[in-house]
């Protein structure tokens, strides 16, 4: 379990640190990869706190599935979007515009039970149909 779960953190730091792609212009195309790696930084620092609770007090790692799950979720979400052509006139565009003008106030609602970011107006995630 333990080994598996620092393999995902280090899979993870090297695959979004390494992300590039061409269809998206710079600034967008670094946008999301500083959100995806905020995200991501936030959700392996739980992880990290449920690996330290068990080494210090034993208490077992029960919600490293669904932190792990997460992290899934999240990647697979951004590069959906890193992949998208779509993206240069769909909504989500908008929202990386203005996300980019307003840096830290990020535009996206992310879903509490798979963690992929949604449109700012949706009430249902898109992913898994939680509401939101
Ligand atoms: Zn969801």
């Amino acid at each position: 379990m333990l080994e598996k779960v620092a393999d995902s953190i280090k899979h993870g730091y090297k695959e979004a640190s390494s992300y590039a792609h061409k269809k998206l212009d710079e600034s967008k195309r670094l946008t999301y990869i500083a959100m995806r790696n905020a995200e991501l930084k936030k959700l392996y620092s739980e992880l990290g706190e449920l690996y330290y609770k068990e080494v210090k007090f034993n208490e077992p790692m029960l919600n490293a599935k669904k932190i792990i799950t997460k992290i899934e979720n999240t990647k697979r979400h951004w590069e959906d979007k890193l992949n998208s052509e779509a993206v240069e006139s769909d909504e989500y565009s908008q929202e990386v515009k203005y996300t980019t003008i307003n840096k830290n106030k990020p535009n996206f609602k992310f879903c509490q039970e798979c963690n992929v970011g949604n449109s700012i107006n949706a009430t249902q995630c898109e992913h898994c149909g939680a509401r939101l």
